[in-house]
């Protein structure tokens, strides 16, 4: 049985993990922290029925008390990267579904958790078929010399551009041996903005987020005559949750931090 602590309990993602975990034969939910929903059963909270793990607003105390196998996180950049800390120096596996984390950040959780030797997961995107679409880019890189990345999200996501767009454009740049793709010759942005954040490489990305929305992203790449569009919905949140349940199984079996759900996916 694989002892878990959800970190965001209360949040969207949270709630969803917990249901996971509870509707999971070989998980025990024994934990859940947030900072909204103190003294809520976070079965109850989640739908899922009472549970009897009470919401607490101090992760640290829920480490300490429950010394869980896995740490699940879904709140923050700023929380995620401490919370991440604590898990390790607690000897517990963090695995971080929270995105807007900076590189430095995610480079000193995989080398704390190297030198303790405590497996994890840092994953901008648990959702399979969002790895698949990553995977069709990395591989249409090479053939096409223009490309835009338009992600899609609800409107009460906080980072844009998103975590599975600069990670779909860093795939991509790994493709490219050092070639950036074209731009058009000259611009005049009427609105500052219009042509989306710049990326390394000419790669543009567009962030748009409305209600109603949950994760969506189109690549579209451009050449002579013809352009290519890979597109993957997000359609609910619990399109997530087998990612999750496989990088709470994975974790158990790493000896430091991986980033990315790819990496277990495909390559283990
Ligand atoms: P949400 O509904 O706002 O939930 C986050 C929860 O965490 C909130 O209740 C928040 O409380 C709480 N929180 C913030 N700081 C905390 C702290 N220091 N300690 C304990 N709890 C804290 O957000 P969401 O939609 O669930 O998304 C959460 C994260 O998951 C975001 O970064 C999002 O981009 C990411 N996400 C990742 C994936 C993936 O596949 N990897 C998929 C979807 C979403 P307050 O509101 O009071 O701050």
């Amino acid at each position: 049985m694989i002892r878990v602590v959800v970190s965001g309990a209360y949040g969207r993602m949270g709630r969803e993990v917990v249901k996971a975990v509870c509707k999971t034969e070989d998980m025990e939910l024994v934990g859940a922290a947030d900072k909204k929903g103190e003294g809520l059963d976070a079965g109850s909270v989640a739908e899922a029925g009472i549970t009897g793990i009470i919401i607490e607003n101090d992760l640290e105390k829920v480490l300490a008390r429950t010394r869980p196998d896995v740490a699940v996180d879904f709140t923050g950049p700023q929380a995620a990267y401490h919370n991440a800390i604590s898990c390790i120096n607690h000897r517990v596996r963090p695995v971080v579904g929270t995105t807007g984390m900076n590189p430095d950040q995610i480079q000193k959780i995989i080398e704390l958790s190297e030198t303790a030797g405590i497996g994890g997961l840092i994953a901008p995107n648990f959702a399979i078929g969002a790895l698949l679409m990553m995977k069709f880019a990395a591989e249409a890189a090479r053939h096409f010399p223009n490309v835009e990345i338009i992600e899609l999200h609800h409107d009460q996501k906080l980072d844009a551009p998103s975590g599975t767009a600069i990670k779909t454009a860093e795939v991509i740049m790994e493709q490219r041996e050092g070639k950036s793709f074209q731009e058009p010759v000259s611009e005049y942005e009427k609105i500052p903005g219009a042509r989306g954040g710049e990326f390394e490489g000419g790669i543009r990305i567009h962030s748009v987020r409305l209600p109603g929305l949950v994760a969506h992203q189109e690549v579209i790449f451009g050449g002579l005559g013809q352009t290519l569009t890979i597109r993957h919905d997000s359609l609910s949140r619990e399109s997530f949750m087998p990612g999750v349940l496989l990088g709470i199984r994975k974790a158990m079996r790493l000896e430091k931090v991986v980033y990315g759900l790819e990496k277990i996916m495909f390559e283990q």
